[in-house]
């Protein structure tokens, strides 16, 4: 059983993990303060990672653990192993390096570990252990978000090659200029909505396939989010991922476990900002008290690390259901939009509590409050996660 310790102050219990999980953690940990936290100002200046950082955290082991050994991953499919590195990506506020790292492990590899075929395998799950492939999932397109089954982008079949001519574009993609293998999502059927939909593997170098800007966000400054373009890219159908006009159902199947990942981000993120918070008001001093003396300070922590352990609670039960197999799309979108909204009033009361150099960004809880606001829009909004809600309620 581990503690949950917050600055020396003991809350909850947590059953979740046991010493295999912990060992990770410890590992982790260290890489991150030894080859992350050092060089997080420069990569967000750079407004993205070197890919040394995947092959690093390949090597170590903290790339593809739910790939099985025989392809060079880790042979552990236990998400308690994803929300570990998720949590310490949080607690030091690496969250822009660590987007790319739990993108590929949480929302990317699972698309690989479901529809690849043997010979897929083989080809692609040892890059994506060693950090040597690089994922990305492209479903956003300009002109479409939140209605996947309005996407422009086609991808024709091409009979005499055997595989398809991929046209249109993307944006807004996660790891769009690091990634070598972008799980892309295109209309094999233009004329049906949800059912003409496949995903395909387009990869690095494909003629045709380019990438456009690293756009310029208020947040997430070392992550390169890109726009991708697809100007008649063949694509052998050895690249299609799946079933040809399942794409969408594939879709559906593995969004779970990604709005997951977001929702247990969302309450490591909080925690951190509230361990940041409770340093810092001890500290400080106003009118001749610490301000985290006065009444307001106090109730509004006391507030915050109570919602913290209850969501924390919540995700620790999610993650033993995904474990089971028995998690839902209707509890994945709850998670989803309670962590990241409680994550987002979390970073904004804190920063109240830090004064003007809550304002500063050399303060990590500045820097936490621009990485905050994307986290109820990606992965589906606050509202998409609503209607998925209220739509299991019948209504
Ligand atoms: C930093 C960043 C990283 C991202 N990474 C990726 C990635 O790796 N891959 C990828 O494919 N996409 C990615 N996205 C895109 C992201 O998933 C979309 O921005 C998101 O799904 C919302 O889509 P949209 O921006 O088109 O907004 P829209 O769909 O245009 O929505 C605009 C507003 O309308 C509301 N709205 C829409 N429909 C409804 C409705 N039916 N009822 C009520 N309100 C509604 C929305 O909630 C929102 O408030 C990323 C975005 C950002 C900013």
């Amino acid at each position: 059983m581990q503690a949950v310790v917050l600055r020396g102050m003991t809350f909850m219990n947590r059953s979740l993990f046991e010493s295999e999980q912990e060992l990770l953690r410890k590992s982790f940990r260290s890489w991150l303060e030894s080859e992350v936290v050092p060089h997080k100002e420069k990569w967000d200046e750079a407004g993205i990672v070197p890919r040394s950082v995947f092959t690093s955290a390949g090597r170590l082991g903290f790339l593809g653990m739910a790939i099985p050994e025989e392809f060079g991953g880790g042979g552990q499919s236990d998400f308690r192993y994803n929300l570990v590195i998720n949590e310490e990506i949080q607690a030091v506020g690496a969250n822009a390096v660590g987007l790319g790292l739990t993108l590929q492990n949480d929302i990317c590899l699972p698309y690989f570990l479901r529809y690849c075929s043997n010979e897929q395998n083989q080809r692609w799950l040892p890059g994506i252990a060693s950090g040597e492939l690089i994922t990305a999932i492209a479903m956003t397109e300009p002109g479409i978000g939140s209605d996947l089954a309005s996407m422009s982008t086609t991808a024709r079949r091409d009979e005499d090659r055997n595989g398809y001519l991929v046209n249109g574009s993307k944006t807004f993609i996660t790891n769009g200029i690091n990634a070598d293998l972008v799980i892309t999502a295109a209309k094999t059927e233009p004329t049906q909505r949800h059912k003409g939909s496949s995903l395909l593997i387009v990869e690095r170098g494909m003629e045709g396939f380019e990438r456009g800007r690293n756009l310029d966000k208020i947040g997430l400054h070392g992550q390169d989010t890109a726009e991708l373009f697809f100007d008649n890219v063949f694509v052998p159908a050895g690249n299609l991922l799946g079933i040809e006009n399942e794409g969408y159902r594939h879709l559906i199947a593995n969004l779970p476990q990604e709005r997951l990942s977001i929702a247990a981000a969302g309450i490591a993120a909080s925690r951190a900002a509230l361990g940041w918070t409770l340093e810092y008001v001890k500290e400080r001093t106003a009118f001749g008290s610490a301000i985290g003396s006065f009444q307001n300070s106090k109730f509004v922590l006391a507030e915050i690390a109570t919602e913290v352990e209850i969501g924390q609670a919540f995700i620790d039960h999610c993650v033993l259901t995904l474990n089971a197999g028995s998690f839902t799309p209707e509890v994945a979108a709850m998670a989803k939009w309670w962590c990241t909204e409680l994550q987002k009033r979390v970073v904004d009361r804190c920063l109240q509590l830090f004064g003007g150099y809550g304002y500063m960004t050399e303060y990590p809880i500045a820097r936490a409050h621009l990485d905050a606001r994307i986290t109820t829009i990606y992965g589906g909004t606050t509202e998409i996660m609503k209607e998925i809600v209220g739509r299991s309620l019948g209504l």
